[in-house]
């Protein structure tokens, strides 16, 4: 018997047991009730073709059973023990992290969520360098802990005004006004500037090399090149944030392979464990050496989080979803430029790539854009299509759909787009 509470209800509760800072996308937000790979089912079983994979997490599709079967089967062997133990499912998964991993990075330290494991890399840049300082870009979400909030530079999530000062903000790589190129020389111009004033006491630099919540920044190609050499003379650590861009999502298995640099760390979640919690840190032999004093996770690495993580880098292998990211992104890519030559006044930017794209809807600056955004989301979703919104100024629309979505599922997305932007480009006029 299923007993299923109405959204009202639901949404009472909410409001009634939660605290007021959980954020609501949506006016009217869907009840979830059950997962089916690309599709998502609410209480009264309309189906959704997921467009969001919750923030860039289900990226092998919900509940897919290929991944699921190895997570029940851990599950029902051994669930948990002490990281005093020995187990063989967290050594696999450091193993097969080790054969994806780039350059040297071999070691994984394992965590339960991103927020934790950007903390974890933050102190290990801290132990290995001596040094405390950090530096991060304007708009970049590294989590929600004191030190993860004190690096994210995206002002909604800096809710703490009593956050570790020792972080310097650079400008990021993109300006509505300026080429990639030029925005990506501002940017440099002030990692120098820091890097020189103070470099000696800078620990790491953490970016996202893709930034998700910042409004799908991908910087000039060049740009993490130049930063990398800039660090490199200064005995800064680059930590490269992979926790909403990792694992395939972006057509590279990590997206700071699209720019050709091997940064010192990496950072895990999210679509790690395909809806499980599981996260990791990983580094060099030489970098780990450092964290050498007593430091456990009491669920990080437990047997069922790792078999669960297994399952999807294989299932990633396997159906080679970084090939199949790389083109579904670009056909959705197209789709959404034409959409914007349709529409210019509307959608003023696509960016992005693989299957980790935004569309800016009527500039950054522009009055009623974030709410123009809301009432898009909200059409889409009384379409069947649940789609995100991130950027500054909450006014960009975010695909980041399960890499096992169909080229027919991007185009009835396009297509139902296309028939809000319609509806709201009228009613604009009226
Ligand atoms: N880093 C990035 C790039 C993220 O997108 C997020 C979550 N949106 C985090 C870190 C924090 O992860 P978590 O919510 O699992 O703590």
């Amino acid at each position: 018997e299923e007993t299923v509470i109405g959204r009202t209800a639901v949404a009472a509760k909410r409001k009634e047991y939660f605290y007021p800072c959980t954020a609501h996308f949506y006016r009217d937000a869907p009840q979830l009730v059950r997962g089916s790979m690309q599709f998502i089912y609410d209480e009264h079983g309309k189906q959704y073709t997921d467009f969001f994979a919750g923030v860039s997490v289900v990226a092998c599709g919900h509940c897919n059973p290929v991944i699921t079967s190895r997570t029940i089967a851990q599950l029902q062997q051994l669930q948990h023990t002490s990281t005093v133990y020995l187990t063989q499912p967290n050594v696999d998964l450091a193993e097969r992290l080790e054969e994806v991993l780039p350059g040297k990075l071999r070691r994984s330290f394992f965590v339960n969520s991103g927020s934790e494991a950007n903390e974890g890399a933050l102190l290990l840049a801290r132990m290995h360098t001596g040094r405390k300082g950090f530096i991060a870009l304007e708009s970049g979400l590294h989590g929600r802990t004191n030190l993860t909030m004190s690096v994210t530079g995206l002002q909604m999530w800096r809710t703490d005004k009593y956050l570790d000062e020792d972080v310097t903000f650079i400008e990021r790589p993109y300006h509505p006004e300026l080429s990639l190129e030029e925005a990506a020389a501002v940017s440099l111009k002030s990692l120098e500037r820091v890097l020189k004033e103070k470099g000696d006491t800078i620990a790491a630099m953490i970016v996202e090399p893709i930034q998700g919540n910042g409004g799908m920044i991908m910087p000039a190609p060049a740009y993490f090149r130049e930063v990398r050499t800039l660090l490199d003379q200064f005995g800064v650590l680059l930590i490269d944030d992979e926790i909403q861009t990792g694992y395939g999502r972006t057509g590279a298995m990590f997206a700071m392979e699209h720019f050709g640099v091997v940064p010192d760390i990496i950072s895990m979640a999210k679509a790690l464990g395909n809806g499980v919690p599981v996260a990791a840190f990983a580094t060099t032999d030489e970098i780990a050496a450092s964290l050498n004093r007593p430091s456990a996770s009491t669920f990080g690495g437990n047997p069922v989080s790792a078999a669960t993580a297994l399952a999807v880098l294989d299932y990633i292998r396997d159906e080679r979803l970084p090939e199949r990211a790389a083109e579904l992104g670009s056909h959705l890519k197209k789709g959404l430029e034409s959409l914007q030559e349709r529409y210019p006044g509307m959608i003023t930017d696509v960016r992005g790539t693989g299957l980790m794209l935004g569309a800016e809807l009527a500039g950054s600056d522009a009055a009623g854009s974030a709410e123009l955004t809301d009432n898009v989301l909200e059409a889409m979703k009384d379409r069947g299509y649940l789609i995100g919104k991130n950027g500054v100024g909450r006014n960009v629309l975010a695909f980041q759909p399960p890499l096992v979505i169909t080229s027919e599922d991007v185009d009835g997305m396009l297509t139902a787009l296309n028939e809000v932007l319609l509806q709201v480009s009228t009613e604009k006029e009226e």
